[in-house]
């Protein structure tokens, strides 16, 4: 594992243009892109790489505030083989398709925390925003706005036949304004077996507005790898599809559901799942392993 810093500007920002900052603090064209379009400038370093102090150093002399940091961290293969669980986390959840309880995708609640829906049970097909469906296009898997993984019908089939525990599934619907709901050839994919709380030495996770069930409202800034730990006993009962104890994102819950924002669980997986994914060529996730610890 070696751990990645991504420093990301927005060039019309810096005076002088970005080749002020990369030049004298040695970063050249094996490090930055341009992208002339979105008028930025992407730095990629290893955190080991002298240059991230000196980049950083010559951001903070020049007083400039326009840029963004995040560190994530890379897996070779072979460790993703022999992790005991895997993260699937989408690179970016804003980017996910429209659905869940705004566009009329059924829950349960009477066993959710009703401060903040964290526990919300799913009682009807994943409804989707018809007017989102471009998002679909060329693609074989896709999450939701609240990180429902949506795999197409090829895909469901070989997760399924390949004797994976722990899934389910459920049929995709599109809502369209006046004209109802048409089942599209996608399946969700839903884990049965949800894990034990994971152990406080897991970094990276923060709660932004912590509610009294203490369950909801993590966050995993991308300033911080996600490095999920879990005791050798709370995994030793895991399925090859799992969600987590804790659910993640922003929260916007009255008690109406139906007109609200909830939280998500994260899934955990095992290799096996992981090649099947990989294999499809999926792509638009990050694959983290889980680090296990005796106590
Ligand atoms: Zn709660």
């Amino acid at each position: 594992m070696r751990t990645e810093v991504r420093i990301w500007m927005m060039n019309f920002r810096i005076p002088g243009g970005p080749l002020t900052i990369l030049g004298p603090s040695g970063c050249g064209s094996d490090v930055a892109v341009f992208d002339e379009v979105a008028d930025t400038t992407t730095i990629t370093l290893d955190e080991t790489d002298e240059r991230v102090h000196r980049l950083l150093s010559v951001l903070e002399e020049r007083g400039i505030t326009a840029w963004w940091e995040s560190r994530y961290d890379c897996f070779t293969d072979d460790e993703l083989e022999a992790a005991r669980l895997i993260l699937m986390a989408a690179h970016s959840i804003l980017d996910g398709i429209f659905a869940g309880p705004r566009v009329g995708t059924r829950y349960d609640m009477s066993e959710a925390c009703k401060l903040c829906g964290a526990g919300a049970r799913q009682t009807s097909a994943m409804v989707v925003d018809g007017e989102s469906l471009h998002l679909l296009e060329a693609k074989r898997t896709i999450h939701t706005c609240y990180n429902d993984i949506l795999v197409d019908e090829k895909l469901a089939g070989a997760l399924a036949e390949s004797g994976a525990t722990g899934i389910s599934f459920r049929g995709v619907f599109a809502a369209f304004e006046k004209r109802g709901h048409f089942q599209l050839p996608w399946r969700q994919l839903c884990a049965t077996h949800t894990l034990p709380r994971m152990s406080p030495r897991s970094t990276g996770i923060q709660p932004y507005k912590s509610c009294s069930c203490g369950r909801s409202s993590f966050l995993t800034p991308s300033k911080f790898p996600t490095r999920l730990v879990y005791r050798a006993a709370d995994v030793a009962d895991s399925r090859d599809v799992n969600v987590t104890w804790e659910w993640f994102g922003e929260v916007k819950f009255n008690g109406d559901v139906y007109d609200s924002v909830l939280p998500y669980p994260m899934f955990l997986v095992t290799p096996k799942i992981w090649r099947i994914f990989q294999g499809a060529g999926v792509t638009g996730f990050d694959w983290i392993p889980i680090q296990v610890v005796d106590e």
